[in-house]
Parts: structure tokens; sequence; C-alpha cells
């Protein structure tokens, strides 16, 4: 089973996410590795000129046809709300690209959930909703069936797959929607792919 979403090169394989735009060049190169190319919303509020950025992410998604888009998202934990308005700017270019070019795009969201879950109705209701991977999720199963209704796909490492109430939150999301992920923490893998495997009742275990 390869690594859903992860900073680091696995050699399990799996999807390798950018965190800035300077990580675009070493994450293409990567072998064995699929490339997300996007700007972490930690980090929009560095981006200075948005086309600039909206053109380059059209540009590299062009010369790299099996690349993925992200990370992106929203966070509006205390640290990161007074830059939520550029990370929400961020978010739309990359939703845009993500669904121009087909490919899926990663989300990061913390205490976000009502607008994220908003924003990706409103672009279904318009046909221009990409595939969607929620890493990290730690939400309900209410909210997750809102996001399933919407395509998408979530991913789990092992905080969340740790959490006492693990079983509960994800033994109902079905087969092929729940996928493991070791994000910025490598040496997390073996463990998390453990746990994963015990959450899922080995059916997931090829
Ligand atoms: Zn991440």
């Amino acid at each position: 089973m390869i690594d859903y979403h992860t900073h680091h090169p696995n050699p399990a394989g799996g999807n390798l996410c950018a965190v800035t735009m300077a990580d675009w060049p070493r994450i293409a190169e990567q072998k064995g590795m699929t490339p997300c190319f996007g700007v972490h919303p930690w980090h929009a509020h560095e981006v200075q000129d948005p086309a600039d950025f909206a053109f380059e992410l059209d540009d590299w998604l062009y010369r790299h046809p099996s690349a993925q888009v992200g990370e992106t998202g929203l966070d509006a934990s205390d640290k990161h709300l007074p830059t939520l308005e550029a990370q929400r700017l961020l978010l739309h270019l990359h939703l845009g690209a993500a669904f121009r070019h087909e490919r899926l795009v990663h989300l990061h969201c913390v205490r976000a959930h009502a607008e994220l879950l908003g924003i990706l109705k409103e672009r279904a209701r318009c046909n221009t909703l990409p595939r969607v991977l929620l890493h990290a999720w730690s939400g309900s199963h209410e909210l997750a069936r809102e996001f399933l209704a919407l395509g998408a796909v979530f991913s789990v490492g092992l905080r969340e797959l740790s959490h006492s109430k693990a079983e509960e939150r994800y033994a109902r999301i079905p087969e092929g929607k729940l996928f493991p992920e070791s994000d910025a923490a490598p040496e997390s893998w073996p463990r998390t792919l453990a746990l994963f495997r015990l959450l899922r009742g080995g059916f997931n275990c090829r």
C-alpha cells in the first residue's frame, strides 16, 4: 500500500506533496513518487503574486501529466487565522487548476470544515469540482458523509489512527475511500500502516 500523503520520499511509493514553490523542482525529480505541486496554507501569504503562481502551477501540471495538486486548504487555528484571506485565494487557484487538469487535490483543513464544505459544494453545483483528498482526516462520520457525497477520499496518519475515537470515526468510511499517510513524519510509516490494517480488518492488506 502506498503512502497517500507525504512530504518525504517513501520506499513504499506514494504522493509527495510540496509545501512551498521552492520544493517543486526536487519533488518533480523524485523517483518512485507521484509529485504534488502546491503551496501549503501555512505559506499561502508568502506568495507575492497569485496570478504568477496560477500561471506556474498550470505550467508545471502541463509538463507533469501524472502529477497531483497540493498541499492546499484552510487553517483557521489561532496561529494561522490572520492569513485566512490569503489561504482562501490560493485554495481557489489550486482547485481551479486541479479541475482544469483533472488532477487529485490534497486538502489540509483545520477549524474550517464548514467553509471548506461550502466551497466544494458550490463547485459541485457549478460542475467545476476536482477530485479531492482530505488529509489527516479527524472529522465525525456525519461530516465525512457530506464530503463523501462530493466524491472525496481521506488519508489518516499515526496521530489520527491512535486517537481513542479512531474506530468510530473511520469504520464506516467505505473501502477505497480511506488511505494511510505519513505526512511530515516518515518514521511513523510502519506503525501507521500496521494500525491502518488493524482498523480496516485486513481488507486493505494487499
Ligand atoms: Zn501535509
